[in-house]
Order: structure tokens, then sequence, then C-alpha cells
């Protein structure tokens, strides 16, 4: 998506550790009018009327997945990180490693928000070595539910949770996939 890439070749920077900072725009200051621009789209590539929810992960999943559920006319649920907890039957639950945090969080979500009917599109802002996707993939095949696809703002094609998640014939769209990435310059797939 163009008008992405531009985005981030113009405010994106880049922190030790292949993390790519879009806070200006995308995940602490956000740019509506740009995150309007990746709901169509994210529902330009995901076409099915079969959809049902939209599922993200907290936190900065939540505002795209919002923004673009406008466009698919279909409720948000998003998986909560969760610091301690007496796991209950009243929750689907996995474990998931955050990238950015180095930490592994209980993530959960209330079983009474998704069941087998389900068609679900999951979203989210960053895809890096897949561990925050499969995690709700866990959630949705414990619900029973149908996974429609994964849309992905931002891709980091050199870190394998791409190839991981088409691998298993996944349907998945990245808006914007970075090839290479080094302080001074951004290569775009
Ligand atoms: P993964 O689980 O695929 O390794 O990482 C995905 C999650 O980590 C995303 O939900 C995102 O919040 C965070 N993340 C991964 N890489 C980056 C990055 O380069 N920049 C930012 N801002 N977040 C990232």
């Amino acid at each position: 998506m163009q008008l992405l890439e531009e985005r981030i070749l113009k405010d994106g920077t880049v922190k030790p550790g292949n993390v790519l900072k879009v806070d200006s725009f995308l995940n602490h200051r956000m740019d509506i009018g740009l995150i309007n621009e990746i709901g169509k789209e994210f529902r330009r590539r995901f076409p099915s009327d079969k959809i049902t929810k939209i599922l993200t992960i907290e936190a900065s999943g939540i505002g795209i997945a919002c923004i673009a559920a406008q466009y698919f006319q279909v409720p948000v649920v998003f998986a909560k990180k969760a610091q301690s907890i007496n796991i209950d039957g009243e929750v689907y639950h996995t474990k998931v490693e955050s990238f950015t945090h180095k930490k592994v969080y209980d993530v959960i979500l209330s079983r009474k928000f998704l069941d087998p009917d389900d068609h679900v599109l999951v979203i989210d802002d960053f895809l890096a070595n897949g561990c925050a996707l499969m995690g709700l993939l866990d959630i949705i095949e414990e619900a029973g539910a149908t996974l429609e696809g994964a849309g992905i703002v931002i891709e980091k094609g050199f870190q394998q949770g791409g190839q991981i998640i088409r691998q298993k014939g996944i349907h998945l769209e990245s808006l914007a996939i970075i090839d290479t990435m080094t302080d001074t310059s951004l290569t775009f797939r």
C-alpha cells in the first residue's frame, strides 16, 4: 500500500533490536485519515461476506481493528494480556511471547465472545516472529471458529512470522512488507 510505505519512509524510525517505531502515526499518536485508508484496504483484500468478527490483541491492534471494522460491519473482540491469572472455564487461554517486551504473557478471551459459528478475520499492527498471530490462531482453534484470514499493517519480512503463516496456507495480507531495515534505509517487497 503506497500511502503506508511512503509514511513509513517519512516518519518511521529504526530502534535497536529490529524494532521499527511508528508511534507518530500508528500506535501512539494515531493518524485516523491514514488508518481509515488502511481499513478500506483490508476490506478490499478480504471481500468475503462470511466474516462475522474481527479479532485482535491489546493494545495497539485495537484502534486499527475498530476503524477497519466499520467497513466490515462486524464487532471487534480483542484478546487481553493478563498479568497473573487463575484461568477459569470462562475464558480461552494461550501464551504469547512479546517481541517488543521480551516477556511471555497469558492471553485470554471470554468464551462468550467467540463461538464455533464465527468466521474470524485477525488484524494486528505488526508481524515479526509470529507469536502474537499464532496465539490468536490458538484461540480461534480453541473456540472451534473458522479463520478467514489475517490482515497485518506492517510485516517485517526478514523475520520468520510471515513465512510460518503462509506455509500453513492461511490467507495473509500485509499492507507493507519490509525486506531490509537498517538505521538509515528501508526496502519494501
Ligand atoms: P510477533 O509476535 O509477530 O513477534 O510480534 C508482533 C507483535 O509485536 C505486534 O503485536 C507488535 O505489537 C509488536 N511488534 C513486533 N515488531 C515490532 C516493531 O518493529 N515495532 C513495533 N512498534 N511493534 C512491534
